[in-house]
């Protein structure tokens, strides 16, 4: 492997990864640090916790990358309708691909599978070196390029360094940019669940008082599960047994699905939302968790990361001359900052609007959600901003 590249990027995830093939299909020179490699994937294993609902954009833009046929041979639950409703009242809103003259409005894969499609891709490239398990321990600017040290010791030059290295950025910190943190005191639950009655390919989402709670439909007949909680009640549902978790499930999900009938391990994840400012720096540019998290309730988190990979793939493509000067990166961080956090406050507007219980509230939001729904051409302008088409 050689020391020298056009770009180095910390973290191999979804994002950095993303970023990687893009940049190595324009011939890019680039190297990625990934801290650990993920477990090989079987068909018949069961479902992963963790998963993630790919958009329209997300799904292009993995296509482009060359990879989104070795996350269909894994596998890509597709989502045909979306039905959201108001735990307090009658309002509910449906979405059917059908309508938009779509197949599906998306789909539901695991991170694990979209993440071994792509360090496939990366494997083989000629233009890529996966350095795995690998993390980096710290960089200096030596103009005009920055050397990044590896905690192995080795050291490799770029023009760029990229921080795709996730929510707890080790980037972003060595690089002492600051970041805007919001915790929102919720957890969460994620777990895959079998429900006595079909998901019909359907992506169900009953809004709480507490929190919303998603069922995500998986292609063997089961549901990935999303429930967002106070912290304190997320960890004491993870302390009940299976048949008192699948009960409170059950009632949770206003047996829309009937009975839920079995359950998998379960976790909780601690909800923060985060932003950097700013994004970027002489020769290093933050993408994905790194840059921004948002709250999970309308799964939109790695489509933005995603976005990110898009946009700084292309601002170094139609680069004239030094990709890691600021001229590059500001262009890269206008075009994207303004998406992030317009979709962070609008997930935080959601969340305030469908946790109020005051009665004026109930009423705006459940007789906002009837009156969407009838409104076809606003309806399905939000459904075709969400799917990114
Ligand atoms: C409960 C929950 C549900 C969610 N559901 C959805 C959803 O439905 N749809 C959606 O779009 N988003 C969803 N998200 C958000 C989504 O999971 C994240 O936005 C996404 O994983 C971010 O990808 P990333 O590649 O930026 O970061 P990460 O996935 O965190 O990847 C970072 C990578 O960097 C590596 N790494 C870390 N430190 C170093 C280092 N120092 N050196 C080298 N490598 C390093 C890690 O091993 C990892 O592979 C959800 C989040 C939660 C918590």
């Amino acid at each position: 492997m050689q020391t020298q590249y056009d770009v180095i990027i910390a973290g191999g995830g979804m994002v950095g990864s993303t970023l990687a093939c893009l940049l190595g299909k324009s011939g890019k020179r680039v190297a990625v640090l990934e801290g650990h490699e993920p477990s090989a994937f079987a068909p018949t294993d069961p479902y992963d916790l963790r998963v993630s609902a790919i958009s329209r954009a997300s799904q292009r833009a993995l296509a482009e990358a060359g990879v989104w046929e070795g996350v269909a041979a894994r596998r890509a639950s597709p989502y045909e309708s979306m039905r959201v409703w108001d735990a307090t009242g009658d309002g509910e809103i449906c979405f059917d691909a059908a309508d938009l003259g779509e197949p599906d409005l998306g789909h539901i894969v695991e991170n694990r599978v979209v993440q071994l499609a792509l360090l496939d891709a990366i494997r083989a490239s000629d233009a890529i070196d996966l350095y795995c398990p690998e993390k980096i321990a710290g960089f200096t600017l030596e103009e005009p390029q920055v050397t990044v040290t590896l905690q192995s010791g080795k050291t490799l030059t770029a023009g760029l360094l990229v921080g795709a290295d996730g929510a707890q950025s080790k980037v972003r910190q060595l690089a002492g940019i600051s970041l805007e943190t919001h915790d929102y005191g919720q957890k969460g639950l994620v777990c895959v669940v079998q429900t006595q009655h079909p998901h019909q390919f359907t992506a169900w989402q009953r809004f709480m008082p507490s929190g919303p709670l998603a069922f995500l439909p998986l292609g063997d007949g089961s549901c990935s599960i999303v429930w967002t909680l106070p912290a304190d009640r997320a960890d004491a549902l993870l302390l009940l047994s299976d048949a008192e978790f699948c009960r409170e499930l059950t009632q949770a999900l206003d047996k829309r699905l009937g009975e839920v009938i079995a359950v998998g391990e379960r976790a909780a994840f601690s909800l923060r939302g985060r932003h950097a400012e700013p994004y970027i720096q002489e020769r290093l540019a933050l993408v994905g968790d790194a840059a921004h998290t948002i709250h999970p309730l309308a799964g939109q988190g790695v489509n933005l990361g995603i976005k990110d990979a898009v946009e700084l793939a292309q601002q170094i493509r139609q680069a004239q001359g030094d990709i890691g000067s600021l001229k590059v990166l500001r262009a890269y961080e206008r075009a994207r900052r303004g998406d992030n956090v317009l979709t962070q406050k609008a997930m935080e507007g959601f969340r305030l609007l469908f946790g109020n219980t005051l009665m004026p509230w109930k009423i705006l939001r459940n007789s906002g959600l009837t009156i969407v729904n009838r409104m076809g051409f606003l309806k399905y302008e939000m459904a075709k901003r969400a799917m990114g088409i």
